[in-house]
């Protein structure tokens, strides 16, 4: 299946991660959970709604959406 969609990236080098993971706390979809390495990852990608939030408020500017990608 592709589907043309948001991918949200993030870029665990510049995440600390913050102590608040203010990313998870502020996604409307919940898309994103805590790992085992204690930084967010991506675990529905296909209900980002691209609201960007998470971009936007992440301190260290660690969250990257491409829109538009192709994921299979
Ligand atoms: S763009 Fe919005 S819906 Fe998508 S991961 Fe970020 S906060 Fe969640
Ligand atoms: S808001 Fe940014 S620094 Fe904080 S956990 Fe999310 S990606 Fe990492």
């Amino acid at each position: 299946m592709e589907k043309n969609k948001t991918e949200v990236l993030i870029d665990y080098n510049k995440c600390p991660p913050c102590s608040e993971l203010v990313c998870i706390g502020v996604c409307p979809q919940g898309i994103l959970e805590k790992g085992e390495n204690g930084k967010p990852q991506v675990v529905d990608v296909l209900s980002c709604n691209q609201c960007g939030i998470c971009e936007n408020l992440c301190p260290v500017q660690a969250i990257i959406l491409e829109p538009d990608v192709v994921l299979k």
